[in-house]
């Protein structure tokens, strides 16, 4: 059985003792390919070289919607530079975030635009971040598609199904994490049943929120994934071997500059 985790901060603090092992039981577990996501031009530049030394792993480079207040004007010039390599397969984080705040709201809309445009330029995929902000996000991404087709991925989604529908109608894909195995997370199975299975994909957002039942367990790691997919196989009703198979398959549709063959 072959997993993909398509989202995991593997270049984050918490992993910088244990790094080795925990990408050595990624792989004993299945996980033949991880997506490794920036979130700043520091973090991105982690993930890329993470990519250039480890086998079946890939990067992500952008800025976060909660880091952008941060980034200095340069940053984004160098992030687009760096889309160039061949190990970096996506854009993002990007996206928007109401919870949080960190940054002011006018400024997250411009980055998270600078991604789409940079993504419908290049035909990378990009990968959203969305707390507190679906009608915004949405407005967005309609405006982009406007302009030309979009590839991407709404991460970690904790959404419902019409706001997943409206994602699916613009192209995307839907992934699910950790959340979706938790006790009081019904609703949003019933949501992950109904998602059409050439648009799922499975990621563990690690270091945070472990899948049940590590809930708790700091930090998450990408080994841990089995119990996203294995809860998401028995609510659809198939194999769990059926939805690793399906789930890579996709991911490796989506993230096209991934050779098709064995990392
Ligand atoms: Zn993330």
């Amino acid at each position: 059985m072959e997993l993909f985790d398509t989202h995991a901060h593997l270049e984050d603090d918490q992993f910088a003792a244990i790094r080795e092992q925990v990408l050595q039981r990624a792989r004993a577990a299945g996980v033949t390919r991880m997506l490794a996501v920036g979130t700043t031009l520091a973090s991105s530049r982690a993930c890329l070289e993470l990519a250039e030394r480890q086998a079946g792993v890939y990067a992500s480079v952008g800025i976060h919607p909660n880091h952008c207040q941060q980034a200095a004007e340069g940053d984004w010039q160098a992030i687009v530079e760096l889309s160039s390599q061949s190990r970096v397969v996506a854009l993002g984080e990007t996206g928007l975030d109401r919870y949080w705040d960190y940054a002011p709201f006018a400024l997250q809309q411009d980055y998270f635009e600078r991604h789409l445009r940079l993504s419908q330029e290049t035909g990378l995929p990009f990968i959203v971040h969305m707390r507190d902000c679906g009608p915004e996000i949405v407005a967005m991404l309609e405006a982009a598609r406007r302009h030309g087709p979009l590839r991407g991925v709404m991460h970690s989604f904790t959404g419902d199904l019409p706001l997943a529908q409206r994602c699916l109608d613009l192209g995307l894909h839907i992934s699910f994490a950790g959340m979706l195995t938790f006790k009081k997370s019904d609703e949003l199975r019933s949501v992950a049943a109904r998602i059409p299975a050439d648009r799922l994909l499975i990621e563990t957002d690690s270091p945070y929120l472990s899948p049940h039942p590590h809930r708790g367990q700091r930090p998450n790691e990408p080994a841990l994934i089995e119990h996203t997919a294995r809860c998401l196989a028995q609510v659809r009703g198939v194999p769990l071997e059926e939805l690793a198979r399906q789930t890579t398959h996709n991911a490796l549709g989506l993230f096209s500059r991934i050779p098709m063959s064995l990392p």
